[in-house]
């Protein structure tokens, strides 16, 4: 009998590379502090930069919605799936954006896969970030399209690919708007006036800058002052926004294109109506909360700032993400599991998620943590920093 036997050797490869990780289950807790094994440990891996995940306005709309529509959508969106709820909550995304239209998709990861694999076709060129998100990958990879990868954030190499790509019909320039491994901004404002001067789509994946760059969170559109030229925005709604989805904010022309072509969108079940809700009670939250956005960026400067005096490389972190570069995937593991002996967990990222000596521990900061907290993990780095020979 034919068994499963062949996918051992793989698994068996991690373990050998200090790569082989089981997954973590937490117990409970929401917030800074979480429950693992029965102890209290300082979160400092998650995605929930504004603590969003346990507002008490999130969770109230979700067990009302819950009571009112049941727990599920009960189809896609194009046949029964579509409540009211999820129109209401596009309209609020777009006037949150500034964007004509916003069409919200089961996660950011199929928000990529849908938009990229529709868009394009056989006389198009794509053009990527070498550093983009596995979901961009992936979402080139179902194209017929060109591909040109440039070397990350290098103008020069973008430019050199936007010169050659004249004979295609369309030129996608497509760009994380915050780097998720390394928590660097994307020269934005470079890459639209290239795009300007070439004739292409800028198309930035804001899943990282949701709800953390721009004015109340509203990206790095914002940020950086570009609306009205920059043509595709993805966004999540399942990291800062504290929830799960994902969405593109664009034209409404884009987004009736989507509803007919995108297939994560028409195959794939709407979200349910407790996720609905309560994404929009969080865009509602953001909408009048800016002190959220101010307490995560001074917490993420002063840790920073404490990081690299202590003398950690922090490669080229610039936002809440801040990287703590260790080098092999043993090592980086080594350093995780020291750190959450000492009460602190943060995720050791190894290849191939990052080149195989570039392994490093992740933080990411968020406004929920207070200087106590981030003192906490401050000590319990600096002691295990030293003894890994890191500092
Ligand atoms: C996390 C992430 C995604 C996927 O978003 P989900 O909502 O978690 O599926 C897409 N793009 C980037 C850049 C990300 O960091």
């Amino acid at each position: 009998m034919a068994n499963l036997d062949f996918l051992s050797k793989e698994l068996e490869q991690l373990k050998a590379d200090g790569r082989y990780r089981p997954l973590t289950e937490w117990e409970g807790g929401s917030g800074s502090w979480m429950t693992l094994g029965g102890r209290r440990v300082l979160q400092m891996s998650s995605n929930n930069y504004l603590g969003l995940t346990a507002h008490p306005e999130l969770k109230r709309a979700a067990i009302e919605a819950i009571e009112k529509y049941g727990v599920g959508s009960g189809s896609v969106r194009t046949i029964a799936g579509t409540l009211d709820i999820h129109g209401k909550l596009e309209r609020e995304l777009a006037a949150f954006k500034g964007t004509e239209a916003t069409l919200v998709f089961q996660s950011g990861f199929t928000t990529n896969q849908g938009i990229l694999g529709s868009i394009l076709g056989p006389d198009d060129v794509v053009i990527s970030d070498e550093l983009n998100h596995a979901s961009i990958i992936d979402g080139i990879r179902l194209t017929k399209a060109s591909r040109k990868v440039f070397a990350h954030k290098d103008l020069d190499q973008l430019e050199q690919a936007l010169k050659e790509s004249a004979s295609y019909r369309a030129r996608v320039v497509v760009t994380d708007g915050v780097f998720s491994m390394d928590g660097d901004i994307a020269p934005l404002p470079a890459i639209v006036e290239l795009a300007e001067r070439y004739d292409a789509v800028v198309y930035v994946d804001d899943a990282h800058a949701s709800g953390v760059l721009g004015r109340n969170g509203k990206g790095s559109t914002d940020h950086f002052g570009l609306h009205g030229r920059v043509h595709i925005q993805v966004g999540t709604l399942s990291k800062a926004i504290g929830v799960s989805g994902g969405y593109m904010a664009g034209s409404a022309l884009l987004k009736d294109y989507l509803i007919h072509k995108a297939r994560s969108f028409l195959f794939s079940t709407s979200q349910t109506p407790a996720v609905a809700a309560s994404c929009l009670a969080a865009v509602k939250v953001l909408g009048r909360s800016p002190e959220l956005i101010e307490r995560l960026w001074s917490n993420a400067n002063y840790c920073r700032e404490k990081l690299l005096a202590l003398g950690f490389d922090t490669g080229m972190s610039e936002t809440p993400i801040i990287p703590i570069i260790v080098g092999s995937p043993a090592d980086t593991m080594r350093f995780s599991d020291a750190l959450l002996a000492e009460g602190v967990y943060a995720q050791g990222i190894v290849y191939p998620t990052v080149a195989m000596d570039k392994g490093r521990v992740r933080l990411i900061v968020t406004a929920s943590h207070t200087r106590e907290d981030l003192d906490f993990a401050l000590d319990a780095l600096a002691r295990t920093g030293r003894i890994a020979g890191l500092i």
